[in-house]
């Protein structure tokens, strides 16, 4: 009798251990299913914000182009239609064609390289990049536009070498240097300083333009964002520069600030890891 009763416990108690280890494997099963599902709907969320971003950066691709391309139109139509009064204007039609083709060129290989860089397609060849020898070659290929904004240029480089992508570091470099450029008054200045600080690279370039409001300088960092439309029209600019100089940064793990005053000018700093 007694050993009956043992028995019948000791199947009690193992009944009871299946029942609690099932019970856990079922909350275990549910949990994971929990998961998944949560990691589906993430999924999910980011291809639709992908899917968005994608459409609104080809609706502002599109809407960009057509600005260019209705200027061409109207100039050629007139050139066809034989409206022009003499050879002079002739020639300054032919002129804003070109510049306007131009723009086109700019904003499409911009805008293929935003791309690019978005979609991390891109295939860097890295190599040991001389700084002070890249910085010479991109103020040189900026001299004549310096020339032309009547803006001086200064550089003051440390003998600093980086295993990068020379494409990337040049379209850093240009597009910030351009835009003190570009964004400056006649009599302006540029400088532009290579340095190696706290382990890291810092590139700074600063200008005593125009400068930028409070209000806009968290937007200029954004694709397509001008703050003076109507200055652009002059300049030529694609509203993609910063944007291309922030991918790139992020690219290389760095950071880039800004700090600016409107009516002043503004300072450009870009912290790079030294293998950059
Ligand atoms: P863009 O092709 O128009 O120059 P960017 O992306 O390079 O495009 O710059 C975005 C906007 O930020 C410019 O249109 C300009 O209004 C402003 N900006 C950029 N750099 C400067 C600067 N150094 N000084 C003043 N404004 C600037």
């Amino acid at each position: 009798m007694y050993k009956i009763g043992l028995a019948v416990i000791g199947i009690g108690i193992f009944a009871a251990i299946v029942f609690v280890m099932k019970k856990k494997e079922k909350e275990r099963e549910q949990l994971l299913r929990d998961e998944m599902e949560l990691e589906i709907e993430k999924a999910k969320k980011a291809l639709f914000h992908e899917k968005s971003i994608r459409q609104e950066f080809f609706a502002n691709v599109s809407h960009e182009l057509k600005t260019p391309l209705t200027s061409i139109k109207g100039y050629t139509e007139l050139l066809v239609q034989g409206f022009v009064k003499n050879e002079e204007e002739r020639e300054e039609f032919y002129k804003r064609i070109l510049a306007e083709t131009g723009n086109m060129c700019d904003l499409i290989e911009d805008s293929l390289e935003i791309s690019r860089l978005e979609s991390r397609e891109v295939s860097l060849k890295k190599t040991q990049v001389r700084l002070c020898i890249l910085l010479e070659e991109i103020l040189d290929s900026l001299k004549m536009m310096a020339d032309k904004y009547a803006v001086t240029l200064h550089k003051e480089c440390e003998p600093i070498t980086v295993w990068a992508d020379v494409n990337q570091m040049t379209a850093l470099l240009k597009n910030l240097i351009a835009n003190g450029i570009k964004y400056n008054r006649p009599g302006g200045e540029v400088w532009v300083y290579v340095l190696k600080q706290n382990g890291k690279l810092m590139l700074i370039v600063k200008d005593n333009g125009i400068g930028i409001e409070k209000e806009e300088q968290k937007h200029i960092f954004e694709r397509f964002y001008r703050v003076d439309k109507g200055r652009c029209k002059k300049t030529g600019g694609t509203g993609l520069g910063l944007s291309i100089v922030k991918h790139i940064v992020e690219y290389n793990e760095g950071t880039i600030e800004l700090e600016s005053s409107l009516g002043k000018g503004s300072r450009f700093v870009v912290w790079l890891p030294l293998s950059a």
